[in-house]
C-alpha cells in the first residue's frame, strides 16, 4: 500500500468507446494517482452517458493515439 500524496482527474475529451450494455457513446474519464514514492497509476474510467447506470475500466482507446504508449511527459 502507498500513501497517495495526489489524485487527478481528467476527462478525456476524444475518448471513441462505446457502453457495451446499450451501444450508446460513453464517456470517459483518467484518474492519475501519485505515490509519496513516485509511482504513477492510471485509470480509465468509462461511464456512458445514457442512463443506463453502467461503467468500468477500459482501455484508453481515443481517435488520434488508439491505446496509449508510454507518455514522455509523466
Ligand atoms: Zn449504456
Amino acid at each position: 500500500m502507498h500513501p497517495t500524496i495526489q489524485i487527478s482527474v481528467r476527462p478525456i475529451l476524444d475518448y471513441y468507446g462505446k457502453c457495451p450494455r446499450c451501444g450508446y457513446p460513453a464517456g470517459a474519464a483518467e484518474t492519475i494517482r501519485k505515490s509519496l514514492d513516485g509511482l504513477i497509476e492510471r485509470h480509465v474510467v468509462a461511464t456512458c452517458e445514457l442512463p443506463c447506470g453502467w461503467y468500468g475500466p477500459v482501455t484508453r482507446t481515443t481517435m488520434t493515439g488508439g491505446a496509449a504508449a508510454a507518455d514522455p511527459a509523466a
